[in-house]
């Protein structure tokens, strides 16, 4: 198979997530690589598989992470994400402070586009926060980790079960009550007010412009009526804080970027090579025909040869699909 994997790029709730290359394109990708062990209590793959399914829908939005390919061998689901390089919004507000209204107007302006795409295929994010906003080299940012997502949520469908980060989880979701996609621009709303303070929580005596339209449009997303609240009700791109916005421009990526950051690097670069994992999972672990059952039609590739087996680069092993 034609990719090959450099370094760890992070880890995540079932495994790593590894640096890879297209030896053929060049192109990167970050592979999540999740053990299947981790998967067979039933509520661990579901969320994975929600994951799974969504990443293949986020393809038709520039503001989304989406999936190009995933596969599995006998131990492990890979899942080959396009790689943004430039860490995240949690990072970039670490290193620079809080922003000019300016900076986050932009962040702000594109994470709508990608939130509005999410709630017009029915799926609420449920866990938004900087962390989950990744930044490109070119300086354009895309919302990612679908693990909490919610799909099918169209109409007046609600939801009740608890789900999200403290801090960012809406008021209806923490009182338990029925919520639906207004849950996201609760969070929306503190990503907002997080970019502009540095602080999650909102205090007036922070903002002393009023004609930004910052304020605003923060308050209107913190509503607590869910009905009241921006992004559900009116729209949110007429706005005031949006008013010198051209969306057609923004859609099409032609805003340039307030920061071009330089590509994050761990610190430790630690090596990946996937026969070592697999043979080491291998060691305390067999999973049974059934447990591979689970795993069916989990592979796909919007790459029309990358799983091509015929040339083994890596020699890592190949991939596998239970019949
Ligand atoms: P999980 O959702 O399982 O907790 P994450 O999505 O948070 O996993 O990924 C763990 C880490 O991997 C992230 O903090 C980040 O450093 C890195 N990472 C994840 N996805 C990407 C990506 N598309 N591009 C670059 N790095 C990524």
């Amino acid at each position: 198979m034609r990719l090959r994997f450099h370094h760890v790029l992070g880890r995540g709730a079932y495994g790593e997530v590894v640096l890879a290359e297209d030896t053929v394109t060049c192109q990167r990708y970050a592979v999540k690589v999740i053990r299947k062990r981790a998967l067979l209590a039933e509520v661990e793959l579901a969320d994975v598989m929600v994951e799974h399914r969504v990443l293949q829908l986020t393809s038709g939005s520039r503001f989304l992470v989406h999936a190009e390919f995933a596969f599995q061998t006998k131990m492990h689901v890979l899942l080959g994400l396009e790689y943004l390089s430039c860490g995240d919004l949690d990072q970039l507000l670490q290193s620079k402070g809080p922003l000019d209204v300016n900076s986050a107007r932009f962040y702000a302006a594109e994470m709508v586009c990608g939130i509005q795409h999410l709630h017009t295929m029915g799926i609420i994010h449920r866990d938004l926060k900087p962390e989950n906003i990744l930044v490109a080299e070119t300086g354009h940012v895309k919302i990612t980790d679908f693990g909490l997502a919610l799909e099918n949520m169209y109409g007046d469908r609600t939801a009740n079960d608890y789900a999200g980060t403290e801090g960012y989880v809406a008021p209806e979701m923490d009182a338990r009550e029925e919520y639906n996609a207004a849950v996201d621009w609760f969070s929306f709303g503190v990503i907002i007010n997080q970019m502009i303070t540095g602080e999650r929580k909102y205090h007036h005596k922070l903002f002393n412009e009023s004609t930004s339209g910052a304020k605003s449009i923060i308050l209107q997303l913190l509503k607590r009526n869910p009905a009241k609240r921006l992004g559900v009700n009116r729209d949110i791109r007429k706005h005031r804080f949006f008013q010198q916005i051209d969306w057609i421009s923004v859609e099409s990526l032609r805003v340039p970027p307030p920061h071009i950051l330089e590509s994050s690097k761990p610190e430790h670069l630690e090596p990946f090579h996937l026969d070592a994992v697999e043979a080491a999972e291998a060691k305390d672990f067999r999973p049974s025909p059934k447990d591979q059952a689970m795993f069916r039609g989990f592979s796909f590739s919007n790459l029309k040869t990358l799983l091509d087996t015929s040339s083994k680069t890596t020699g890592a092993s190949s991939p596998t699909e239970p019949p």
